[in-house]
């Protein structure tokens, strides 16, 4: 080989080597590149040319039509010089699109596409348009609305309609850029029946009902559309503190006082442990059974489920997961929904931190074990499809939903737990403290977090980073081959006691001493060792058919139907009946499906029930019962 060969083939290697290097990094690090050339695989906007900065809604509430009709106003900032504004729409009607003159402006609305809905492209006047003025309605299936008739309600008098917007539903109510990139401000003028009250994820939310119905609301932090929020219903309020309270309708309303009264206790633990909290006022706003999810983040007002109310406040670290969205999520939030876990990781990060402050190590180690054995079925349902295992998902094509399991949840804070118990936990406190301050009201890739513990925790060391796997967590299938399995040992004692039932010991007293989570884990521990007379003989002991807590009353019905236990059916039919909330709904579901006679009662149950069931859950329970 002659020199001159050497060198082209030294050249050719060179260039090869720069050519997969650039194909790897795109494919690893595709979030970086955020601001200009980086599209939202979710959304059509052109938010790398020209971004909402604000907007200003002006809608009527029309319960009888089951629409919100008006116009929004949307303040633009450019990126670069563009003639056109694209937004993302579902089933919305659009009437007209007019400029800051007040002169027609073209638009296209493209026919809807199964994960974004509808591309809207409006033709800008050739210079920079300060805003444009959409006036439009929504159709009476929009996926972010709810409509809930006066005999599904706890009052059963009046009518109630409640919005989702996450992941990317925002775009069925409002015309906008919706992505988590797009921050914005907003103020709203909203109309309704005088009967009812408006509440808004905004400040303007008031404790009482006006005669003219009309409400206003300002929102002065940039937030992402997906924490868009709006609720119309009987509603009343009663304050916790300064800062806290609690609206619901009038008469949950007492019982969802008691339930909830250590709210501002919380807030005041997450601002020790988090810094201060940003957004003035925090409120909870209790929906119906119907709501689909635990709860929903909605700046200053956290829109919740009433399943959590059950007389003794044990089951409030919902309400800490939420608060601690008010930090990771709403105050920094993930920059596209492949990047999810910086929003729930962190937060179950932050939530089983703000009870271990508020209960004891031992309480939040009972948390953290239940989340692994969630992560650990989670792993077994996915083993098929490894690349959803990562925590930096890849959802191009498919909805967000998809992403939104225990893999974001629990992998995410186990990887924060290994950060933690590498580093220790005054550095790790300091590293959040910094990361919530540079990030604040800002959205961030994987690869922002990646160089913030580079630069943070390793003090600019690549041999330290290295050590982290922070790259082996994030981009590869699973949990590490030397990951540790936490304990706790309030379960471990359940456990312990479950073997004494089945061996004929266990003293009922101990039953009686059980948190709920320690009695999901007898139950589960039971799981497949009792036939029916088994079961007849617990109920001697702890009379779980009767349970108030859907929590506990679930896990008895998953064990007790499984095995055809007759005596479970009618409170398994009473619960899917009086809940909407598919953490309940499904495994029930599944449970009576599991034998013959319980599959008949599962099929009229759910005919019974469907009309009452968010659109969510109806398209989970439909793709299982098949009506
Ligand atoms: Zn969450």
């Amino acid at each position: 080989m002659n020199k001159k060969n050497y060198y082209l083939l030294a050249c050719i290697w060179l260039l090869f080597l720069l050519i997969t290097n650039l194909f790897s990094c795109q494919n690893k690090k595709k979030s970086m590149a955020k601001n200009d050339v980086w599209q939202d695989p979710h959304s059509y906007s052109n938010h790398q040319e020209v971004r909402v900065r604000h907007l200003d809604l002006n809608l009527e509430i029309d319960f009888e039509r089951r629409i919100l009709s008006g116009e929004v106003m949307l303040h633009l900032d450019y990126l670069k010089s563009t003639d056109s504004l694209v937004l993302d729409g579902s089933d919305l009607k659009i009437q007209y699109v007019t400029d800051d003159n007040n002169k027609p402006l073209s638009f296209v609305v493209s026919s809807p596409s199964a994960v974004k809905g509808q591309r809207i492209a409006i033709g800008l006047s050739g210079k920079e348009t300060k805003w444009v003025k959409v006036k439009y309605q929504t159709s009476p299936d929009a996926e972010a609305l709810q409509w809930i008739p006066a005999a599904q309600t706890a009052g059963k008098k009046h009518p109630y309609m409640f919005s989702q917007s996450q992941a990317i539903l925002a775009r069925s109510w409002v015309p906008i850029q919706d992505c988590p990139i797009v921050r914005f401000t907003y103020t709203a003028r909203i109309k309704t029946d005088p009967k009812l009250l408006v509440l808004m994820s905004a400040s303007g939310n008031s404790g009482s009902k006006n005669d003219s119905g009309v409400y206003s609301f300002e929102m002065r932090s940039a937030i992402p559309s997906y924490l868009m929020a709006i609720a119309a219903g009987d509603l009343s309020f009663s304050s916790i503190s300064d800062r806290c309270g609690i609206y619901a309708e009038p008469v949950s309303l007492s019982k969802s006082v008691n339930e909830f009264a250590e709210l501002e206790k919380m807030v005041v633990a997450a601002e020790a442990l988090f810094g201060p909290y940003r957004w003035g006022r925090y409120d909870l706003l209790v929906l119906p059974p119907s709501f689909p999810f635990g709860g929903m983040e909605n700046p200053r007002l956290t829109f919740l489920t009433p399943s959590v109310i059950v007389g003794d406040r044990s089951l409030t670290s919902l309400v800490a997961h939420e608060l601690a969205h008010s930090w990771s999520g709403n105050l920094v939030t993930n920059a596209s929904w492949n990047d999810f876990w910086l929003n729930e990781g962190f937060t179950v990060y932050c939530e089983r931190r703000i009870m271990e402050e508020l209960y004891g190590k031992d309480f939040s180690d009972m948390l953290e074990v239940l989340g692994y054995q969630d992560l650990k079925s989670e792993l077994s349902d996915l083993k098929e499809q490894p690349r959803d295992t990562w925590l930096y998902l890849n959802l191009e094509e498919r909805n967000p939903d998809d992403g939104m399991n225990d893999i974001a949840y629990e992998k995410g804070y186990f990887l924060l737990k290994h950060i933690e118990a590498h580093v220790g936990r005054v550095q790790f406190d300091t590293f959040l403290n910094h990361y919530f301050d540079r990030f604040a009201f800002q959205s961030v890739t994987t690869e922002e977090f990646i160089e913030t513990v580079f630069e943070k925790i390793c003090k600019g060391d690549s041999s330290k980073l290295k050590e982290l796997e922070l790259e082996h967590w994030i981009y590869t299938p699973g949990l590490p081959g030397d990951f540790d399995e936490p304990t706790s040992t309030l379960l471990t004692k359940a456990e312990n006691n479950a073997k004494e039932f089945l061996n004929g010991s266990l003293d009922p007293a101990a039953l009686k001493m059980f948190h709920p989570f320690q009695h999901i884990r007898f139950l589960q521990s039971l799981d497949s060792k009792m036939d029916s007379s088994g079961f007849d003989r617990l109920e001697k002991l702890y009379p779980y058919s009767q349970s108030q807590n859907p929590e506990i009353l679930t896990a008895w019905l998953m064990s007790s139907l499984s095995v055809g236990y007759h005596k479970a059916f009618y409170p398994a039919k009473n619960l899917l009946m009086t809940t909407g909330r598919r953490k309940f709904l499904v495994p029930v579901y599944k449970a009576l499906l599991s034998t013959e006679q319980g599959k008949i009662i599962a099929v009229s149950t759910y005919i019974e029930a469907r009309n009452g069931y968010h659109s969510v859950a109806v398209s989970t329970l439909d793709k299982l019962l098949h009506p």
